[in-house]
């Protein structure tokens, strides 16, 4: 059905925001959709770099750790401030960034404790074997 002008004009602000309404109940639906999948995507990523780079199921390349949520990746050679610098991408999405460019060397993976403690160019922390200096 159409609405005669006479009606359309003395609805047009109730049709308005009735319109305005829907729009922003589904629009903020949408968002939340594309939100959750854009997290999944990230989610797979980090799955399959630390697959890529620690093994199938991945592990700290010290001490073995296996809890996916304590692994990361770490930069070999410690110059990943520099390269965060220069790869845009890589600083907001590495996972992504990786998988884009079929996992290129340079990286492995570690748990939050080795990483912290290890120095860039050690193959074992100062805790698991590695020397202090
Ligand atoms: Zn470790
Ligand atoms: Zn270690």
């Amino acid at each position: 059905m159409s609405y005669s002008p006479a009606y359309y004009k003395a609805h047009r602000d109730r049709i308005a925001k009735a319109n305005e309404r829907w729009r922003r109940t589904h629009q903020a639906q949408l968002n939340v959709a594309s939100r959750k999948r854009r997290a999944e995507h990230r989610l797979s990523d980090r799955t399959a770099a630390l697959k890529a780079y620690g093994g199938d199921p991945p592990r700290c390349a010290c001490c073995g750790e296996r809890a996916l949520s304590f692994l990361v990746l770490d930069h070999i050679g410690g110059n990943g401030a520099e390269h965060r610098r220069r790869n845009h991408d890589f600083r907001t999405e590495p996972y992504t960034w990786l998988r884009r460019r079929g996992f290129p060397a340079g990286f492995r993976v570690l748990c939050w404790n080795c990483n912290g403690v290890i120095k860039p160019n050690q193959s074992q922390c100062s805790v698991h074997g590695g020397s202090e200096t």
